[in-house]
């Protein structure tokens, strides 16, 4: 498998051949969600954009090993060093253990990431897990001069990191400006500089979650957990490193320089930024309260949706933007997204179908080229679909007797589309939810029976009978009734 893929860094600010630190082995890391309410639609997008990465690395015959942690301590309110632990208010106003939260919003996670067939990474960290490994890091960081502790709390040395480092090389901002830009806000005394930011902070009496250390009993910064958990699993040099681009600034410029102040030495070759979803022009976000749940898009329910719109045709509709493009939400463009997505699948039926003949009048090596090509040029999933629609149209062309394919080619167009559409777009019929599975069950037993009463009324009491002794055995539990019957599994 030749590999020629091209990604944007968004570190050397352009597009650079992908080198594996230590070929074929990938390390990829990407910052996942803080679980303290339902993923909406700006949670889909990284999930999506790297679970396309994921899969065509794998694809491209590289051994990626992928860490997306999860994020159960230490994200305060507005992403400061000030104010509640965004899963410790969500206890406190349900009152629940902060970690009943975590386990609750983990799961529906999962289940919604599952439904957008968005592959599991193979380790999911959670920051709760590593409090010692982020202790140890904090003392590397002292130890190597470029932090101080403060009332019990320990905040990074940003004035004195950039002394001899270059603080804001990924974002592009210069500490000078960021420093006139910065009021001094209450609370905020016990740093030197308002740009210090936390690496432990002490916990407040009301403060539930909380951990012994030598500095307090307190908790990790939210920076902290990201620079530990990544060189843990991926080591201190590792080859990608993902997230939205809401990120950038502070959490990944702040990565960047714990993990160098501990190290010694820079973690990531390759720094990969997804953009926002909008909604009116704004990001769609907790912050601006303007969000979709996955959920409610999956039911049609919130007050900006016209209609329900299934997993799949969302997992295409965030598909068919460049990753590094923001995409607008409307109800227009996610109908245009489900009918695009319904006639790839119908194509996908059809081709299954399709006979082969002695001539061929369709060229499927170039198309092939053209998608490897797309997906090298930085992921480029429109430019992919573009052709992939070349491909229906080829499709059904053929079908139609306009065009004819022979074996090789109908071969050809086959595995185009189980590894474009299928293994790296990721695309494939939604399954039935759970519920219309169950009421769908419930149908089918009531339409069995009503079938086995019309026996009896004719007294074909061997298939009557049948049907009861069948039905016993997949465990329904049937009663015969005045009326009718009642049934229960
Ligand atoms: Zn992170």
């Amino acid at each position: 498998m030749e590999k020629n893929l091209h990604i944007y860094n968004t570190l050397a600010r352009k597009k650079e051949v992908f080198k594996p630190i230590n070929s074929p082995f990938v390390g990829l890391y990407v910052c996942g969600p803080t679980v303290y309410g339902d993923a909406h639609l700006g949670h889909a997008r990284p999930a999506i954009t790297f679970d396309l990465l994921f899969r065509y690395l794998k694809h491209i015959e590289y051994k990626v090993r992928y860490v997306r942690n999860i994020t159960d301590v230490g994200h305060l309110e507005n992403d400061a060093d000030e104010g509640e632990d965004k899963i410790a208010k969500k206890a406190r106003l349900e009152q629940l253990e902060p970690m009943e939260i975590v386990e609750y919003y983990t799961h529906r996670y999962h289940k919604n990431m599952e439904s957008l067939n968005v592959l599991r990474p193979n380790i999911e960290p959670k920051a709760s897990g590593h409090i010692i490994e982020q202790q140890i890091m904090v003392d590397q960081i002292l130890e190597n001069g470029f932090a101080y502790e403060s009332n019990g709390s320990v905040y990074f040395d940003v004035e004195r990191y950039n002394k001899s480092n270059n603080y804001g090389k990924l974002s592009g901002r210069k500490l000078e400006d960021l420093q006139s830009n910065t009021r001094v806000l209450e609370g905020q005394d016990e740093k030197r500089n308002p740009n210090d930011f936390a690496l432990w902070k002490k916990a407040a009496p009301e403060h539930i979650m909380r951990w012994p250390s030598k500095w307090s009993d307190g908790f990790p910064g939210w920076h902290l957990e990201c620079s530990v958990m990544s060189t843990k699993y991926l080591g201190e040099q590792f080859d990608i490193h993902g997230g939205g681009m809401d990120l950038l600034f502070p959490h990944h410029e702040c990565e960047i320089a714990q993990s160098k102040a501990a190290n010694g030495q820079e973690s990531v070759k390759y720094w990969m930024h997804n953009n926002m979803i909008t909604i009116g022009g704004q990001k769609m976000g907790k912050s601006l309260n303007n969000f979709i749940t996955l959920d409610e898009f999956f039911e049609g329910n919130h007050e900006f949706l016209e209609k329900a719109y299934s997993p799949m045709t969302v997992r295409f509709f965030v598909l068919q933007a460049h990753y590094r493009s923001t995409v607008d939400f409307s109800n227009e463009a996610l109908q245009a997204a489900e009918k695009g997505f319904e006639k790839l699948m119908k194509a996908g039926e059809t081709l299954a179908k399709l006979k082969a003949g002695a001539e061929s009048s369709v060229n499927i090596d170039k198309l092939t080229s053209n998608c490897y090509k797309a997906m090298n040029d930085d992921l480029n999933s429109p430019i992919l679909i573009s052709h992939l629609f070349e491909a229906v149209r080829i499709i059904n062309s053929v079908n139609d007797g306009k065009e004819k394919i022979n074996t090789d080619d109908l071969d050809n167009i086959k595995s185009l589309y189980n590894t474009f559409v299928v293994d790296i777009l990721g695309l494939q019929e939604d399954k039935l939810n759970l519920a219309n599975e169950t009421s769908l069950t419930g149908d089918l037993i009531d339409m069995i029976l009503n079938l086995r009463l019309d026996a009896k009324k004719n007294k074909d009491f061997a298939t009557s009978d049948k049907i009861r002794d069948e039905l016993t055995k997949k465990g329904v539990k049937i009663k015969d009734t005045k009326d009718g019957f009642e049934w229960e599994i």
